[in-house]
């Protein structure tokens, strides 16, 4: 990893690094689809599991996986139930269950840069979410976007686009279900099926990832880890803006609190920034991201996904480089420096313990079928 000091920085580049689509060919599960790239010429057949359903452990591919990592000594709590679940009574010792206790152990709870709002999306993509990349690239600002792999294998032009924009992307699981219910093969399941999609039409390899409701305990990070993840959760209460509780919460609502907590941030002395959660779910949740961005712009708040807000010049598993290009985000920030990185997990954290979250409810984006692709993948990679 490459470190500078942020606050001298002027610029922000973008690293555009063109991929060709991989060519793979798996077998089992529910739905098949066959691509042609056009670029490379090559025609792929994947079958993905089923969409919105915790893959099966007993697959090749899922097999397969397992073996390439060891998983003894992973903590041995018992699998929770709910989506999401809801808290053990009495407290289960030594889980450092977030969702509960707000015990985030080396999760990363804010953006390490000062000043600065984290601007990150889960659950796309949806057919909504070009609106917001539309919106964002007219304010020139870069976000996160955490995919659910079912819908990353729905809507992979979407992904496409959100990377040739200079966009982030990350995990949110395949299925969306809460991780502490299910089994660490399944947990392997659903990061790699949503890693190996975004592989295979972006070419790049997810490294950071944020656990569906919040829901992460220590035996979930020990599976992470092995699967070369750091997770991503949001800044406690006060930076859940509840968009996914729209229409139930007015629009209005959502509005005023959030501003109070900018409000309170904006006040305050500021030496760390904020993660927020926020959604590119569906029309009202893409609608109020537009008016709540300018009120973090208007408090003089920088704003920037997390490779910038953790000095992170090699934000993928896999990150390489090719051609620089453009730049981005309000104003402030970065010079790049390119990134070489190989495999697995380097562990940035930019991390405080005990950060405190209790609502753990957010929203899930249905998905269905798969929808066809075309295309070597371009690939890029916004540095800070
Ligand atoms: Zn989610």
């Amino acid at each position: 990893m490459v470190k500078f000091v942020a606050s001298s920085l002027a610029a922000l580049v973008l690293t555009v690094a063109t991929i060709q689509a991989q060519s793979t060919t798996t077998a089992a599960a529910a739905t098949t689809k066959t691509t042609t790239s056009a670029a490379a010429a090559t025609t792929t057949t994947t079958t993905w599991p089923a969409a919105n359903q915790v893959p099966p452990t007993n697959s090749a591919e899922v097999q397969a996986w397992l073996k390439e990592i060891d998983l003894t000594g992973a903590p041995d709590i018992e699998l929770h139930k709910g989506d999401p679940p809801s808290c053990p009574n009495p407290p289960i010792a030594n889980e450092c269950y977030w969702t509960c206790d707000g015990c985030s152990d080396d999760d990363i709870v804010s953006c390490a840069r000062p000043n600065t709002w984290g601007l990150t999306f889960d659950d796309g993509p949806s057919t909504d979410t070009p609106t917001l990349l539309t919106y964002l690239k007219g304010q020139n600002l870069a976000a996160s976007f955490f995919l659910i792999g079912s819908n990353v294998v729905q809507y992979p032009e979407i992904v496409k686009q959100e990377v040739a924009e200079g966009h982030h992307l990350a995990s949110h699981t395949w299925s969306h279900h809460a991780l502490t219910t299910l089994t660490n093969e399944q947990i392997v399941a659903e990061m790699r099926w949503t890693e190996k999609a975004v592989m295979e039409y972006t070419g790049l390899k997810l490294k950071y990832m944020r656990p569906p409701y919040g829901d992460i305990n220590a035996r979930v990070r020990f599976v992470l880890k092995k699967l070369g993840y750091i997770p991503v959760d949001w800044t406690g209460d006060e930076f859940d803006t509840n968009d996914w509780q729209m229409p139930t919460m007015s629009e209005s609502t959502v509005i005023s609190t959030f501003t109070k907590s900018l409000d309170t941030y904006a006040a305050s002395n500021k030496t760390t920034g904020f993660y927020c959660l926020e959604h590119d779910l569906n029309n009202l949740t893409v609608g109020v991201a537009q008016k709540i961005i300018p009120l973090g712009l208007a408090r003089n708040i920088t704003i920037a996904p997390i490779p910038v807000c953790e000095s992170d010049a090699s934000p993928y598993q896999n990150s390489n480089t090719a051609t620089t290009t453009t730049a981005a985000t309000n104003g402030t920030t970065a010079t790049s420096t390119s990134a070489n990185q190989s495999a697995t997990s380097s562990s940035t954290s930019g991390n405080q313990a005990n950060q405190g979250k209790t609502s753990g409810a957010e929203s899930r984006v249905a998905g269905s079928a798969l929808s066809a692709i075309a295309g070597a993948a371009v690939a890029g990679l916004l540095l800070a």
